[in-house]
């Protein structure tokens, strides 16, 4: 990690963003279903107006966000300012509501990431890249150099900390790694051996990018992939608060989610009241990682890269090790949740493509599995913040 004076103005890296651009798709409104928090100024403003008085809560959905939001209808449904998928306020909307698909990154630099769920990513219309540079300049410069600053001291102090337990690994070894190991991250049986080294592998703290992706494939594939992937699906719907759901947006741009009901996946479409409609069941079991196309599998390689692209990921990996108390090596840690990763993606991508009645995945399918789950992954609890 490169130090930077404090005086200086921060990196910017607005690479994701390079030759993408984007429209909003009518009818889709997959971003009013997050709620918007609120900035001091737009609070005052909001708590001045009846009208938009009316939409403000004092509690986020995630205990962990506090301040002022906008409440959403029937607690999981959409905001209390969408009507017929039409923004009520649209000149009024807060500011996160005009970042969308945006999001900014501090750490040890500013990244402005975009949000693959979104519909409207590479249909003609604004360049993005524009798009972040004008988004930036609303913050100002003294604004972005005092987050990085912060989350600067929180990335140096994770780096001290895995000094001391040995358990180091430089932020550019682990995505080097990661990058070599793009055929292991995207197949079952190199998930597998990705899988067992994280878990029970041992690495020499500062190893080489060579030396992790060496370990990795001489590390005995253990780790049963299809078990893991469907456990993890049953945790992530089984979770008593609808609110805390993912959320789909298909290609008909109806909002679907998945709850288990007993030993059941029920699959239901979202309005914008909450009010639930079934339209299917499932068997949790009779979900498997389904093969892939060469061009399915390509399209996972794209995503692996680009994840190991983001800042934010590489804090998430740090968040973990420091939540498993410097137990394992960075390297470990890092490489283990990219494949917990990939694999939550080719399980999500699978289960759409079952209930679609296909058998295998090819680009497409892959696309919509992307599209259910990067909202999730931009969600992950990470060291730095979103600004
Ligand atoms: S997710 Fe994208 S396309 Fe959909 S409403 Fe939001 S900005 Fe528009
Ligand atoms: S304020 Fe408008 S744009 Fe923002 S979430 Fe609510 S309805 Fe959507």
């Amino acid at each position: 990690m490169k130090e930077r004076r404090a005086e200086e103005s921060p990196e910017i890296d607005l690479s994701e963003l390079d030759g993408y651009s984007y429209r909003c798709v009518d009818d889709c409104a997959l971003c009013c279903l997050c709620q918007p928090e609120l900035l001091p100024d737009e609070e005052a403003l909001f708590r001045s107006d009846p009208v938009l008085m009316a939409g403000v809560t004092d509690e986020h959905i995630s205990p962990e966000v506090k301040g002022a939001a906008i409440r959403l209808k029937g607690r999981h449904g959409a905001c209390h300012f969408l009507t017929d998928k039409r923004c009520t306020i649209y000149n009024r909307r807060p500011h996160f509501c005009r970042s969308f698909p945006l999001n900014v990154f501090a750490g040890w630099r500013v990244q402005v990431n975009v949000n693959r769920s979104c519909r409207g990513l590479g249909l003609p219309g604004e360049e993005l890249e524009p798009l972040g540079r004008r988004l930036l300049s609303r913050y100002g410069d003294d604004r972005l150099k005092g987050e990085v600053r912060s989350a600067n001291k929180v990335f140096s102090q994770f780096v001290r900390n895995t000094r001391e337990a040995s358990a180091a690994q430089s932020f550019s070894s682990v995505r080097s790694a990661a990058a070599m190991l793009d055929d292991e991250l995207t197949e079952q049986l190199g998930l597998s051996r990705v899988m067992t080294y994280a878990e029970y592998g041992s690495t020499k703290p500062n190893s080489s990018p060579a030396d992790l992706a060496k370990r990795v494939r001489i590390t005995e594939a253990e780790a049963d992939i299809s078990e893991r992937a469907l456990m993890d699906g049953v945790e992530l719907f089984d979770l008593p608060d609808l609110c805390l759901l993912p959320v789909y947006v298909g290609p008909d741009l109806s909002w679907k989610m998945f709850k288990l009901d007993g030993k059941t996946f029920v699959g239901w479409e979202l309005g914008e009241s909450g009010e639930t409609k079934e339209f299917c069941r499932v068997d949790p079991s009779s979900v498997d990682l389904l093969p892939m196309t060469t061009a399915g599998r390509e399209s996972v390689r794209e995503y692996l890269h680009l994840i190991n692209s983001r800042d934010c990921f590489l804090g998430h990996a740090a968040y973990l090790c420091d939540m498993e108390g410097y137990e394992f090596n960075f390297g470990q840690v890092y490489l283990g949740a990219v494949a917990n990763n990939i694999i939550d993606l080719w399980w999500r991508a699978s289960l759409l493509a079952q209930v679609a009645g296909l058998e295998q995945l090819d680009a497409a399918e892959i696309r919509e599995g992307v599209v259910f789950f990067d909202m999730d992954l931009l969600d992950l609890p990470t060291i730095g913040a979103f600004i």
